[in-house]
């Protein structure tokens, strides 16, 4: 088939790929010239496991193109949507992306094509996006929900081997390209395919989101109380996952969950129960349960300093919202960054990809500053926390930062140590749910 994808992020641009990697051939269509230009030139403009080769493999079969111009891809027999749809200031999925370029696509149409909903949209998108369309053309065309599930850091193997296909089509001509389009993605699983209405599929995506954040913002919550009671959270967490109704995904306590889409999706789904005059109030728990997660490092820092942390140096491992991948949409070390600094330290901080994202970020603030090496973070400082999980933090060389640290201490907000072994080389460590060691 001939595909096209307008939006060339996380989700456009694995899609697309995954897609040529069938032997579709796939225009790309994104208004940031910076990165049609890079991806023209084989340069991959984001971190994403497996992506690259993938793409570079693709581009060489000549399956890939890339283009600033919707009008390119008008001749397709789809067109994904991978579009941002941000939050609001009350909430509300912004949908000016993807309306926009819905009428574009309305005054520019040439002939049938179906239109698919890949960003994460409220119900009754899909019924505005043909709307939209409708209003600037008498041409035919179908609009189609298919939410993505995909997981950054583990995009491209998602989106080959996809645990469900969710499609939300009233037409049977859309329905059956959308089979037809998805076969070989499910050739020994076709009951991976999910047919149903539009509305339905719509929400399908914000009730799995939510679902997972809320299984988070428990956990998180038990963990404080495991703080107060003197409980583990690590083995009422292993104890809770191995009931089988339960399971142990997403029961993991941390620093507070952030990334592109749990925040802004809750977020969307809670204000699309209060224009229908109801009260998701697990859906409000959870976001709120968020925000103080968020705050809960800093404050172990705070309380570790007495509130004296003005002119005190402390080393962060991990920029990116979770490991493998550069993403820092509403990382929780961005909170933390925001939270220290403004009270007077200054962060020396190490991420393996996400560095240049966050300097780019906080270009004016002076008080951070970024090393290349993770163990030219803690040179020096008086204290190193720990915000993202990536794999390369899990056996460091404990003797080696405590010669570097000028203090022997470690926040641990993903809890990968045995806190235990960390004492007993004579570190206080602190981290999410358990005792606190003190050396
Ligand atoms: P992104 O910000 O990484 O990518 C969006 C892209 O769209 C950007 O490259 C931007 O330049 C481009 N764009 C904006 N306006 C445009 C226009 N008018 N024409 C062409 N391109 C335009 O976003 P993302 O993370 O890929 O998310 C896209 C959607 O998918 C969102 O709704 C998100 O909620 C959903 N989603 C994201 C993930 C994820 O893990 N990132 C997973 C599932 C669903």
């Amino acid at each position: 088939m001939k595909i096209g994808v307008v939006g060339t992020g996380y989700v456009g641009l694995v899609s697309g790929t995954c897609l040529a990697e069938m032997g579709n051939d796939v225009v790309c269509v994104d208004i940031d010239e910076g990165k049609i230009n890079s991806l023209k030139k084989g340069k991959v403009p984001i971190y994403e496991p497996g992506l690259e080769d993938l793409l570079l493999q693709n581009i060489a079969e000549g399956r890939m193109s890339f283009t600033t111009k919707l009008a390119d891809a008008l001749d397709c027999q789809v067109l994904f949507l991978a579009l941002p749809t941000p939050a609001g200031e009350d909430g509300s999925a912004d949908l000016r992306y993807i309306l926009g370029v819905a009428e574009e696509i309305g005054k520019q149409l040439a002939g049938y094509i179906v239109i698919i909903d890949k960003s994460t949209v409220p119900v009754g998108t899909a019924k505005k996006v043909a709307e939209t369309i409708a209003k600037h053309t008498d041409r035919g065309f179908d609009v189609v929900s298919n939410p993505e599930f995909l997981r950054e850091g583990h995009a491209v193997e998602d989106f080959l081997n996809p645990e469900r296909i969710v499609i939300g089509s009233s037409s049977t001509r859309a329905t059956k390209l959308m089979q037809e389009l998805y076969s070989p993605f499910v050739r020994e699983t076709p009951g991976k395919l999910i047919v149903t209405d539009e509305a339905s599929a719509e929400m399908i995506k914000y009730a799995a989101n939510a679902m997972l954040a809320a299984r988070i913002s428990f956990v998180n919550e038990l963990s404080q109380l495991c703080e107060a009671v003197g409980a583990d959270i690590e083995m009422v967490r292993r104890g809770m996952g191995s009931d089988e109704r339960i399971g142990p995904a997403f029961l993991y306590p941390g620093p507070g969950y952030g990334g592109s889409c749990f925040p802004k999706d809750t977020q969307a789904l809670a204000h699309m129960a209060k224009e229908q005059g109801l009260e998701l109030s697990i859906v409000q728990s959870t976001i709120d349960a968020n925000s103080r997660q968020k705050q809960v490092l800093p404050n172990k820092v705070r309380n570790y300093f007495k509130d004296d942390l003005k002119g005190k140096t402390l080393a962060l491992w991990g920029l990116a919202f979770k490991n493998d991948t550069d993403d820092i949409r509403e990382s929780p070390a961005l909170a933390i960054i925001e939270a220290l600094t403004k009270e007077g330290c200054n962060i020396v901080a190490y991420d393996p990809q996400a560095t240049d994202n966050v300097a780019q970020k906080y270009q004016e603030n002076k008080q951070l500053s970024f090393v290349h090496n993770m163990y030219d973070a803690p040179k020096d400082a008086d204290a190193l926390i720990i915000a993202t999980e990536w794999k390369e933090f899990f056996a460091p060389d404990f003797e080696r930062i405590k010669k570097l640290l000028k203090n022997p201490v470690i926040f641990d907000g993903r809890n990968l140590y045995d806190p235990s072994e960390v004492g007993g080389y004579g570190f206080y460590y602190e981290c999410i749910g358990r005792k606190i060691v003190t050396g």
